[in-house]
């Protein structure tokens, strides 16, 4: 499949490669060991994620929608409440709070960040709100100093949506570097395999500081089981990371920084080298880690004209994301409409993501951003 790319939209080959030998220890360990679920690969992961993160817990879960749902699930979120999230975030958040049997409240965003617009969410808040959802889409911290301020003030709980986001961040106003899973009460993150941080396949994990919210998260995600064949919670399921991925994972992590840096890296070369075209590029931050590279086109037609050209020379590319959840035939019941969002569907249909991965070469890049001119004029 690859062969057919000049540049591929992503090629998890290629960063597999040079972990190899240390995936395949690590797999052949686990193998050998005999041992499966939740033993002594998951808990070390669960640690040295937390330590990552700069969290007190970690608890593995199956998926990051596994973890969005647990977490809400722990923090008491069910019937009966609002909880607040954005619809440029592929459904991900609004499946969950439907699942906890939450009722979910969708806002705007920030037409440069894209991401949650605090003053949309502060005006969505009514007396039934009790949670609130910022995904850190692309990579880029949602702005989680307003975030934050607002949900304190009427005493909300926030769960990070951290699945594009590991080892992202940004300062609070006292100066801090603060990481995702180090605002909310709650983060759930993703190992999906294209993820920032991700397993050879699914996995996932909350992190929180509140320590019976992590109790009760290692309960859910076994059944509701308090110890073996005796449960003290109703409705957990059998959400667990497995003793596999949690040791892949472990060979992958020491490398999230430098993965992160070289991603940061190919976003400055394409800022150059797209600077004089009508495009514009994601403005930097420097705890920005680029899951995806967005580039967001002056008009639909455009958009489209730009994508069936790259796709055409060759050059992967897609649309994170093309239906904003409350336009989507599954969310119909939830009274949204065209035009309730404005600035979430106007950006849908200008939006390009480009390849954006750490082992993408500069004359990948230089291909992309050329074959792009070619396109646009
Ligand atoms: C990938 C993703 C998820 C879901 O993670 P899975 O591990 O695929 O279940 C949730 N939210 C966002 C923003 C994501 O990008």
């Amino acid at each position: 499949m690859s062969t057919l790319w000049r540049v591929p939209f992503g090629d998890l080959q290629r960063s597999h490669q040079a972990l190899q030998a240390d995936l395949i220890a690590a797999a052949k360990r686990v193998i050998e060991s005999g041992w499966y679920i939740l033993g002594t690969e998951v808990t070390a992961f669960e640690q040295e994620f937390a330590a990552t993160c700069g969290v007190a817990y970690c608890i593995g879960v199956a998926s990051g929608a596994d973890a969005l749902y647990l977490a809400l699930v722990a923090a008491g979120i069910g019937s009966g409440d609002e909880v607040i999230t954005v619809a440029n975030a592929c459904m991900y958040d609004v499946a969950a709070i439907v699942q906890a049997g939450a009722q979910p409240v969708l806002v705007d965003v920030d037409p440069t960040t894209q991401n949650m617009d605090p003053t949309a969410l502060a005006a969505a808040i009514t007396p039934r709100t009790k949670a609130v959802i910022p995904v850190h889409l692309f990579g880029r911290l949602a702005d989680m100093p307003a975030i934050m301020e607002i949900a304190e003030r009427h005493g909300l709980i926030v769960i990070e949506d951290a699945a594009q986001a590991h080892g992202a961040w940004r300062l609070d106003d006292t100066g801090r570097l603060r990481q995702a899973g180090q605002w909310g009460h709650l983060a759930a993150f993703s190992f999906y395999p294209s993820k920032n941080l991700g397993a050879l396949g699914d996995g996932g994990a909350v992190t929180t500081n509140h320590h019976e919210w992590a109790d009760r998260l290692r309960r859910l995600r076994m059944y509701g089981w308090e110890r073996k064949y005796y449960t003290t919670e109703p409705g957990g399921r059998n959400s667990r990371l497995d003793e596999l991925q949690a040791a892949l994972l472990r060979v992958k992590l020491p490398h999230l920084a430098a993965a992160n840096a070289a991603r940061r890296e190919r976003a400055g070369w394409y800022t150059t080298a797209l600077a004089d075209l009508p495009i514009e590029v994601p403005s930097d931050e420097p705890g920005h880690v680029y899951h995806l590279f967005v580039i967001t086109l002056p008009d639909h037609t455009t958009r489209d004209r730009l994508r069936n050209h790259l796709l055409a020379h060759g050059i992967g590319c897609d649309i994170h994301y093309p239906v904003p959840t409350h336009l989507q035939p599954a969310y119909a019941d939830l009274g949204y409409r065209p035009g309730s969002l404005p600035i979430t569907e106007d950006l849908a249909g200008r939006i390009l993501s480009l390849p954006m991965y750490p082992e993408l070469s500069y004359d990948e890049v230089m291909l992309v951003a050329e074959t792009i001119r070619a396109g646009i004029i």
